[in-house]
């Protein structure tokens, strides 16, 4: 698929969600919706959890504090905000901003799923632990954070074709990094790593990449192990 006809699927992605308002929890129009955002092309992706107050105003995801932080954080690692793709497990907000429940986020999972497939990115940043647990549940984000991980894509078995992999980089929630200086460090550091991530994926030899924290993933035939 080319870019326009990237854009104009990703385009449909929204449109079909706006119409399905009536039967996805917490919302009732159209213009609550706050859909994902970035570039067709983008080689990463990053899903959060859900939308807040300046997400749902703007209708547009981290556009609040958290996603001040983001923008930032992308581009102190040398990437911009327009040359990636960002979306949420959630395209609404939640009351009183309270986490997820696991039927809003299966009701919006086809949505998203619908992105991944379209955008097919080389990794798949996740932005907290409710982003994280789509790919790699049962795992804790103290414990994962930070270390790149194959997971098989499509995850569900009645999703078309198995056997592709997908390179998923846990990250800390940003909200969270908000909260306490130690975990902006390990945002910032465990950030760092995509730049060179992407590269090693992409073949790029060492010394025309920018110098990054050295980070490999781990193979795919590793990763029941590396989930342990
Ligand atoms: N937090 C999220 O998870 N997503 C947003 O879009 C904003 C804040």
């Amino acid at each position: 698929m080319n870019t326009a006809e990237k854009a104009e699927q990703l385009k449909q992605v929204t449109q079909k969600m706006e119409q399905d308002v009536e039967k996805l929890p917490l919302v009732k129009e159209a213009k609550e919706v706050v859909p994902s955002e970035g570039n067709p092309d983008a080689q990463i992706m990053f899903i959060g959890e859900a939308a807040g107050y300046h997400e749902y105003v703007q209708r547009r995801p981290f556009v609040g504090l958290a996603g001040k932080l983001l923008t930032k954080t992308l581009e102190e690692v040398g990437l911009r905000r327009q040359e990636v793709f960002i979306a949420n497990m959630l395209r609404c907000r939640p009351p009183n901003n309270r986490d997820p429940l696991p039927e809003e986020i299966a009701a919006y999972a086809p949505y998203l799923d619908a992105e991944i497939d379209i955008i097919e990115p080389k990794i798949i940043a996740t932005l907290g632990r409710f982003s994280m647990g789509k790919f790699l549940p049962l795992v804790k984000i103290s414990q994962v954070h930070g270390q790149p991980r194959w997971v098989d894509w499509p995850a569900s078995p009645n999703r078309g074709e198995k056997g592709k992999k997908i390179l998923i980089m846990p990250l800390y929630h940003p909200a969270a990094a908000l909260r306490s200086t130690q975990l902006l460090n390990t945002f910032k550091a465990d950030f760092a790593k995509l730049p060179q991530l992407l590269n090693t994926l992409n073949g790029t030899p060492a010394h025309e990449s920018k110098p990054t924290t050295e980070s490999k993933p781990e193979e795919p035939q590793n990763q029941q192990l590396s989930l342990i």
